[in-house]
């Protein structure tokens, strides 16, 4: 490693805090200390400390303009770390001196720690980084996956391949949690008949601490050395060890960390093992069981994120006694009366389920959409026989992303100077985001087309760089979009491969989509992502068969299928594009997020009115799809709303993207671009939705009973 001139020996600390990745200033510290070393690291600053050069260094501290935005990075990085006069200082004294634990199996903070899968991590990061904006003091609680997710292959015949490569830990910005002792933190978790070691890591996000668990220690047997290895990566006796050693060793962990966390938001069942350590613990210093549970349910939120039957763990019985087997402690005696707490027969006989575990431990429960609020009622009301849906205790929070995070440099840089120089200070306020209709055309247009061209030049050199690295056929060439043209209107569609989300939808017509994708001078060009869960056979055929299409000389070249969806291709795809879209069946779409973030960007969603959408639409923010049929007929729907795509695309978006004035500006299309970022901004935010956590589910669960 080069050692750091000591003018600006804090590089390092601001490197090993991943606040710089959503903050400007901080970008532009590494960004502009050696620009091809910050592509070549797909922006990891760990990575490019151990790369840059002592000259580079040297030239950077004789740099007076680069120094002064050091300066400036480091005094804003010490301010976010202090949080005085945050949101929460001001509107939640109650959490003051207190913490939330923040309990996820993933979070996708950076694609340098491949912690994700998708939406599910993407909303704890975006969360995690919210919180330290507000000053809302969390503390995550995951998994340090060494292998991470996969990084997807494409082969010749586009099937997907996945790889699996170990975490060089010195390129990441993780470091061993450490005890008040000083000592790295390493926690017993019991399994089974036997004891697992679990070390913990800590990722500095800003004011927000992340503790992530390991099981990867030579004291461990090495099957239990893989139990952290992947993420979603093994069968079920695999994943219910990963849940218990995520549930009872992350309190363990945050215990001999010497934290008390006031609340406990479980995100997502898999974490539900939780409350079982946290009732035995209270039984432990003297509480009844029925005492103990009541108040583990006073201080435990829970948010569900699917409606998707088989998105819920359930376990055996069997397996989960034998694992918990060690766990009971001084519960011993209430076993049955917990094990009872999971019970759910969902038609398949009965099993221990995590969601219902959760459920029936938490004292308040939310969907993360108004619709799938509703739908989760629906889908859980047996939970609470006798109790009427509007009774249930389960809430509607929808979710929103982190605009820091996800907003372009270049479009934050017109609301900075058309909306107003603190416009972040007040990004969720509907009002103050009128003013975004006073951004002129012209500007607007001119950073639209700079967002494409980023994402065409990075989708070119993802193809050059696999091509002539990898030595990949000439057909994958042509597949990554190579062939796409710069001005053309583009189409985005980038999720998790399977078969709710209905992928080749558009392709219900293929003559009727060739027609639409060819028409001289106004070309329609379609971008896929996304990934196929390992298992997920059927979801890799719906990716071949599009990879396939991608190839098909029908199509003209405008069919692109981008390998390796990640955050960081997922930047350029939503903010490069010219339309998202998304055409899930009704209503398995819980929310979606990526929608959001195209929005916020300038490029309009395309959906079916599910998740956030069915809230999100207002009329000309974008486009609904609306195919009118019989909705238990899927193949009658699934035509339906294919046929309302097309007619969307020849009818409404080719017509108004086309639609040029004398400076070849699209006026009316803009009016859509405007009112998606209006709109969008304020309602669909991390800012609104912790700010409602924190008022609707944290700020109750702090109250003390009355006695
Ligand atoms: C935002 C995001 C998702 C989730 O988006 P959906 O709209 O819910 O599909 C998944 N993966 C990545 C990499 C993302 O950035």
């Amino acid at each position: 490693m080069t050692r750091l001139p000591e003018r600006i020996h804090r590089l390092e600390e601001l490197a090993h805090d991943l606040w710089w990745s959503w903050n400007q200033d901080a970008r532009n510290v590494f960004r502009r200390l050696d620009y091809p070393l910050w592509r070549l690291t797909a922006h990891n600053p760990v990575r490019m400390l151990k790369l840059v050069s002592a000259e580079t260094l040297e030239r950077a501290v004789a740099d007076a303009p680069w120094l002064a935005n050091y300066d400036r990075a480091l005094a804003r990085l010490d301010g976010a770390r202090a949080a005085h006069n945050t949101w929460c200082k001001a509107q939640c004294p109650e959490l003051d001196g207190r913490s939330i634990a923040y309990f996820s199996a993933e979070f996708a903070l950076h694609q340098s720690i491949p912690i994700y899968a998708g939406g599910l991590g993407v909303l704890a990061g975006d969360h995690c980084k919210e919180a330290s904006d507000l000053g809302v003091p969390l503390i995550g609680v995951g998994f340090m996956y060494p292998q991470g997710y996969f990084h997807q292959n494409i082969s010749s015949d586009g099937w997907q391949e996945e790889v699996y490569e170990k975490l060089t830990w010195t390129d990441t910005a993780i470091a061993p949690a450490v005890m008040r002792d000083g000592k790295p933190c390493v926690t017993a978790v019991p399994l089974g008949s036997r004891t697992v070691l679990v070390a913990v890591w800590r990722v500095r996000v800003g004011r927000v601490k992340l503790y992530l668990l390991d099981t990867d220690l030579e004291e461990n047997a090495p099957w239990d050395r893989e139990l952290s290895a992947r993420l979603y990566g093994g069968d079920r006796e695999m994943r219910v060890q990963q849940e218990i050693i995520l549930g009872i060793g992350g309190v363990r962990a945050l215990r001999a960390l010497g934290s008390d966390p006031a609340v406990y938001h479980l995100n997502e069942g898999h974490a539900a093992f939780v409350v079982l350590q946290r009732i035995r613990d209270l039984c432990e210093q003297g509480w009844q069981y029925e005492a103990a549970l009541e108040e583990v349910r006073r201080t435990t939120v829970f948010t569900t994120h699917t409606p998707v039957a088989a998105g819920h763990d359930a376990f055996p019985f069997h397996l989960v006694e034998t694992h918990l087997a060690g766990a009971w402690g001084d519960l011993g005696a209430y076993r049955e009366r917990f094990l009872a707490l999971g019970h759910y027969d969902n038609g398949g006989g009965a099993m221990f389920n995590m969601t219902a575990l959760a459920m029936r431990t938490a004292g308040a429960v939310n969907g993360v959409s108004q619709l799938h609020g509703e739908v989760t009622k629906r889908m859980w009301q047996p939970l609470w026989p006798g109790t009427s849906l509007e009774r249930l205790p389960i809430k509607s929070l929808t979710n929103g992303v982190h605009v820091p995070t996800w907003m372009s440099a270049e479009i934050a840089a017109l609301l900075e100077k058309h909306v107003g120089p603190d416009w972040m200070d007040h990004h969720d306020d509907s009002a103050y985001c009128d003013r975004v209709l006073q951004i002129p055309d012209e500007e607007l247009w001119e950073v639209r087309q700079a967002l494409r061209a980023f994402l065409f030049t990075f989708i070119r050199e993802r193809a050059r760089q696999r091509w002539t690295a990898e030595g990949v056929a000439v057909a994958r060439v042509v597949a990554a979009g190579t062939m796409f043209d710069h001005n053309a209107l583009t189409i985005g569609f980038a999720r998790r491969f399977t078969g709710y989300k209905r992928p080749e939808l558009i392709f219900s017509d293929p003559d009727r989509l060739a027609g639409i994708l060819n028409t001289p001078g106004r070309a329609v060009q379609i971008l896929f992502a996304g990934k196929a869960h390992p298992a997920d056979d059927v979801g890799k055929h719906h990716l071949q068969r599009i990879y396939r299409r991608a190839i098909d000389p029908k199509f003209g070249g405008r069919i692109a299928f981008v390998d390796d969806y990640d955050l960081h291709v997922a930047h350029f795809l939503v903010q490069g594009c010219d339309v998202w879209m998304n055409n899930p069946r009704k209503p398995m779409e819980a929310s979606g997020t990526s929608g959001m973030k195209a929005a916020i960007n300038g490029t309009p969603h395309m959906s079916i009115g599910d998740g956030w959408w069915a809230e999100g639409f207002t009329g000309d923010n974008g486009w609904l799809i609306e195919g009118h049929a019989d909705p238990t007929d899927h193949g009658a729907q699934d035509w339906a709303d294919a046929q309302a795509i097309y007619a969307l695309i020849e009818q409404q978006l080719v017509p108004t993207f086309y639609d040029r004035d004398a400076h070849g500006i699209p006026r009316r299309w803009l009016r859509v671009v405007k009112e998606a970022i209006r709109t969008v901004l304020p309602r669909f935010s991390t800012r609104r939705m912790v700010k409602e956590y924190v008022r609707q589910m944290y700020g109750p669960a702090l109250k003390q009973p009355v006695s």
